[in-house]
């Protein structure tokens, strides 16, 4: 059990897989960000990902460790794309590599440390709180879950569990006013609605999930 290590090959596994996601929730993830926003979420996140994922075989070849790998991955984000999303997330994937440095796998423990910095960055960047109507208040919830993992406690279970956590979290911004972001100008005509950022955040996490579950 213990002998579960993620190495770059998971990573880079990952992201061609949220690069498919995100071009098969483009318009889903538009369409709620319509609602409160300008509605390019989804067009925003297909912007980052394609070039992520175009990058994907150098990357692999050429990065040295985990660090420099989400390093790269982060730094696409935040400069191909425009929308606030692309900085928020390009910080969650460069802070990722804080505690990486030199390794070439990490165990799952180390993982949910890495969840934790790139939590920690967007919140430093975006300054949202709980409840303000962000990728927040799905972040946080699942950084909960990923805070209690120990030693001996099963990795799918409890990622399963985080994107549980993430997704009930998304559904908790749709009663909120939102206090950050552009849908914050709507006052209480964002009441009703789902954060746009909330759902990528948790549907982007469950791609670590699911190629978790590959993994031997
Ligand atoms: P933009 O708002 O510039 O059009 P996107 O539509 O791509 O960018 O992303 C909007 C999402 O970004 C929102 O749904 C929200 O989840 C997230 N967001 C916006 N501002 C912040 C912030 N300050 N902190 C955290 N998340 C934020
Ligand atoms: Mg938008």
């Amino acid at each position: 059990m213990s002998a579960l290590m993620l190495n770059k090959s998971y990573f880079i596994e990952t992201f061609k897989k949220i690069a498919d996601m995100v071009e098969k929730n483009r318009d889903h993830l538009s369409k709620l960000d319509s609602d409160i926003g300008d509605g390019d979420h989804g067009i925003n996140l297909t912007i980052g990902f394609r070039e992520v994922e175009k990058q994907l075989p150098l990357l692999s070849d050429s990065t040295a460790d985990i660090a420099e790998l989400m390093k790269k991955v982060g730094m696409i984000l935040l400069s191909k794309v425009g929308g606030a999303s692309g900085p928020l997330y390009g910080s969650f994937f460069m802070k990722m590599a804080n505690n990486t440095t030199g390794k070439q796998a990490v165990t799952f423990k180390e993982f949910c440390q890495m969840y934790q910095d790139g939590v920690e960055a967007v919140q430093m960047r975006g300054k949202a709180e709980l409840n303000d109507k962000t990728m927040i208040d799905a972040l946080i919830p699942g950084l909960k879950v990923l805070n209690n993992y120990k030693e001996g406690d099963d990795p799918i279970k409890t990622l399963e569990i985080c994107v549980d956590e993430m997704k009930k979290g998304s559904d908790l911004t749709i009663p909120l006013v939102a206090k950050k972001g552009r849908s914050m100008r709507l006052g209480e005509r964002a009441i009703g609605h789902r954060d746009a950022g909330s759902e990528s955040a948790w549907m982007i996490m469950n791609e670590f999930l699911q190629q978790l579950k590959l993994e031997k």
